[in-house]
């Protein structure tokens, strides 16, 4: 790690050691709704033998796999893409029990973004993986092309904030590169995963391919660690910074290639010159969406100071008006579910509770609620924050709001870059160019000009991932789906005779040949190139 860069305190303490039991030692998972805290069922633990059987099943799968035509993969994902548009409010209803958020939010966060990313690797796929020609360099009797070979068996390891969503980021590509997954959800939403994975299953069906291409394994950190440990191609971890080191050193174990996506602590920048309204709405969309358990949240909101205190007034007004409670229940529509772990529902509250310590003023919630029926923090704003509090640099992952004031773009720049995260970030102003200035400063590996740092998910295009702590390699576009593959670099003939190139046995005056030869090719200018001609013509000469 460069020394020089800020780390974020949440490797140290961000994500407690101790796994909660969730029934861990009876070898079964209990998966629970976080808004009622109602028992929904239980799914047993996949222990390394089992997690290795179902590397073997994929990999036998994929043989096949492997050798089908892209007309025949969008098929696939197309038939993906209907029942989920068909089974709609089912899916809701499975992703709102396991997590607690609202079924606005599953609609929005999870159902719309797998159908687009569905829609787009369906039809913009072929496209990128076909193989692409490039230039062959110095060998002008050669063609070169690029060729995008699948890997093998890719494995997913996954976190809980979006359960549906979660499964098909990593799932999607793969299959379209042509590989089979095995995929190890999170154990806190270990009970609707396998009903998510059998859509993907019942279109290979239908297409008359094998099923075992997909596999899930259900478990803890154990089991995850079976996977990286149990001879897969590559690996996909999403998850916390103090997991993602702990991948790392496994995969180095084996040499297992890794794209890691973890934690953020996304600036949204908010300057003296911004749109107030679709700032202020954009801002409770970065915050509030999936009561903040969003790794491109919005964690913290530079204002300009000429601006500061009306945005506060207004989004304090709003989100002091905002209703919570349970998703699907009596409460009816609601803006925020709970929280998908009483783990992270610890996490926000002691951030939280030490802000507040620390010299923050709470605009709106700042407090745990309805403690009686689930896990729920009541969304919050705080005021008056500044860069040195513990909240400032820590993921808080929850639905809480922080305000601080900056003076102007290089001291918003500034606190923006000083964290050790670098995934999303936004930034609002009217002057456009002001907003690109700030925008191309940012280290973020994605960056929103007057939107939400997370939208850039919906143009698939765009690639999707982090630097520093935030993690490396990338989920979509093209860099995504080619990070499923061998990309395998191929110098073909373009001549029906070939040039081999004869170095052996090392002859008198070879050495005088090839400076010459490299002289014509790399000399400065004219005069450089034709001294290089002039000893390339002696040298075959026989002079010296
Ligand atoms: P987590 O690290 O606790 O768990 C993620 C997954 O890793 C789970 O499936 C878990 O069982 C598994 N796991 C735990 N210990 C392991 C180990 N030692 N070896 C192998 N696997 C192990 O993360 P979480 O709490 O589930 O999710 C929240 C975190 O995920 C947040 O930091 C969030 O920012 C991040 N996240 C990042 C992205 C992204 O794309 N950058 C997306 C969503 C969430």
């Amino acid at each position: 790690m460069n020394a020089s860069r800020p780390t974020s305190v949440a490797i140290s303490t961000a994500v407690p050691d101790a796994i909660p039991d969730l029934g861990a030692a009876s070898g079964v998972i209990r998966c629970f709704d976080p808004a009622t805290r109602e028992l929904l069922g239980t799914v047993p633990v996949d222990g390394p033998p089992q997690v290795r059987a179902a590397i073997a099943r994929a990999r036998e799968a994929q043989v096949g796999w492997r050798e089908t035509s892209f007309a025949l993969r969008r098929r696939v994902l197309r038939r993906v893409a209907d029942a989920v548009l068909s089974g709609v409010d089912d899916l809701c209803e499975l992703i709102v029990r396991d997590s607690g958020k609202t079924r606005e939010n599953a609609l929005m966060g999870e159902i719309w973004t797998v159908l687009e990313k569905l829609r787009w690797t369906a039809s913009q796929g072929p496209k990128h993986l076909r193989p692409e020609p490039v230039s062959a360099g110095l060998f002008l009797h050669k063609r070169a092309r690029l060729e995008y070979h699948p890997l093998g068996v890719i494995g997913a390891i996954i976190p809980w904030n979006y359960p549906l969503q979660n499964i098909m980021n990593p799932l999607i590509p793969a299959l379209m590169a042509g590989n089979g997954i095995v995929i190890k959800p999170s154990e806190w939403v270990a009970w609707s995963a396998r009903r998510f994975v059998q859509l993907v299953r019942d279109a290979l069906v239908a297409e008359g391919q094998s099923p075992e291409l997909v596999q899930v394994v259900q478990g803890y950190g154990e089991t995850g660690q079976a996977l990286i440990a149990g001879g897969i191609d590559s690996l996909v971890f999403i998850g916390s910074v103090k997991n993602g080191q702990r991948v790392l050193e496994a995969a180095a174990r084996t040499i297992t290639p890794v794209v890691l996506e973890l934690g953020g602590k996304d600036p949204f920048i908010v300057c003296d010159d911004a749109e107030l309204e679709p700032a202020v709405h954009a801002a409770l969309a970065g915050c509030f969406i999936s009561a903040g358990q969003n790794c491109v949240a919005a964690e913290r909101l530079l204002v300009f100071d000429a601006i500061y205190d009306r945005f506060a007034e207004r989004v304090g007004a709003l989100v002091g008006s905002m209703r919570q409670g349970q998703p699907m229940g009596e409460d009816g529509p609601v803006d925020v579910g709970a929280m998908v772990t009483p783990m992270q529902l610890q996490i926000v509250e002691r951030l939280v509770a030490r802000a507040i310590e620390q010299g923050a003023r709470v605009v709106a919630g700042g407090h745990r609620v309805l403690a009686d029926r689930g896990d729920y923090f009541a969304p919050t704003v705080l005021a008056d924050v500044t860069p040195d509090m513990d909240i400032m640099r820590e993921e808080t992952f929850g639905p809480v709001m922080l305000l601080c004031r900056v003076r102007d773009e290089h001291h918003a720049i500034e606190i923006a870059n000083g964290t050790g995260f670098g995934l999303s970030s936004s930034v609002w102003s009217r002057d456009r160019a002001r907003a690109r200035r700030i925008a191309s400063r940012l280290q973020a590996g994605m960056t929103a000009i007057n939107e939400f740092g997370g939208m850039t998910y919906m143009a698939q295009d765009l690639t999707f991932g982090g630097i520093k702590e935030s993690g490396f390699g990338r989920l979509n576009g093209r860099e995504g789906l080619r990070s499923c593959c061998n990309v395998k670099a191929v110098l073909d003939d373009r001549l029906p005779v070939s040039f081999a190139n004869r170095l052996f046995p090392v002859a008198e005056g070879d050495f005088e040949r090839i400076k010459g030869a490299i002289e014509i090719v790399y000399g400065h200018g004219l005069r450089g190139r034709l001294r290089g001609a002039v000893e390339l013509v002696r040298a075959l000469r026989g002079h010296k």
